[in-house]
């Protein structure tokens, strides 16, 4: 099942798609999916990011091959940081290259776990009962701000429009065997599996509850594979102009374009 979160006619709801028809629903999708009996053409509506997180949490360094290019060893526990909730975008909306930090923002395509259920110190072989689904999400990083200029990746990791995530949420598919791959103007940068991570979604979601309460709606980004922007030789960073897309099998593409930030101080 496909969870849209949408606007239509100055309204925003959550439903399900099917075929290229929303079937509206009442309420919340982790409250259960009650349909309306309203239907919209999926043409006519605006998909937004289809939740709105009450926390992001991130796992750095999570696929071996982005380690090994990011010269650090694979990590002992997983390495969490929090993105700024503010950051979170919808599919087609631009990712704005911040006056503050314009020159070195990178993309790194990612599985986004959605938490579905309350979840506080669950075992591994029960965490994935706690996930609604997974979306396409974009972990949107000024490398300066992160690798150069701070300690703490907060400011690096949270600059408005750094967490696209969308265009749905799938409730059906094996999150730890999935195609993941990224393009940046059409052209292939990341293509890897989500079993080339370290910590499955399962020890992911436990290992988080172990450290938050995790609320419904509650997003974990799950790190991103080998071929981000920085590590390359030369380095690419996002341009006004470009369009970034996350392709992840089994949920969809999540595609946005760069803007420079017209708002001055
Ligand atoms: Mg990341």
């Amino acid at each position: 099942m496909k969870i849209v979160r949408f606007e239509a006619k100055g309204q925003t709801g959550y439903g399900i798609i099917e075929g290229q028809t929303v079937k509206t629903i009442s309420g919340l999708p982790w409250d259960g999916i009650n349909l309306t009996g309203n239907e919209l053409p999926l043409a006519s509506v605006k998909l937004l990011a289809p939740v709105h997180p009450p926390d992001v949490f991130a796992i750095g360094l999570n696929y071996k091959a982005h380690a090994d290019e990011s010269g650090f060893k694979y990590p002992a526990a997983p390495v969490i940081f929090l993105k700024a909730t503010s950051s979170v975008i919808g599919p087609g909306e631009s990712i704005i290259l911040p006056n503050m930090a314009p020159d070195e923002v990178d993309y790194e395509a990612e599985l986004a776990i959605v938490i579905g259920k309350t979840c506080k110190n669950v075992r591994e072989e029960d965490a994935l009962s706690y996930v609604l689904g997974y979306t396409c999400g974009n972990d949107v990083s000024a490398r300066d701000c992160q690798l150069k200029q701070d300690t703490q990746w907060a400011r690096g990791k949270s600059f408005d429009t750094f967490c696209p995530l969308g265009p749905w949420i799938e409730t059906d598919m094996d999150p730890d065997n999935a195609a993941i791959s990224l393009k940046l103007n059409g052209e292939t940068m990341q293509s890897s599996n989500t079993n080339d991570m370290i910590f499955s979604c399962s020890q992911l979601v436990s290992y988080c509850s172990r450290v938050a309460t995790l609320r419904p709606g509650t997003v974990i980004m799950t790190g991103t594979p080998s071929g981000v922007g920085f590590s390359r030789k030369p380095p690419v960073f996002m341009k006004p102009g470009d369009t970034v897309e996350v392709i992840i099998d089994g949920i969809g593409t999540l595609s946005n374009p760069v803007s420079a930030d017209s708002l001055s101080m």
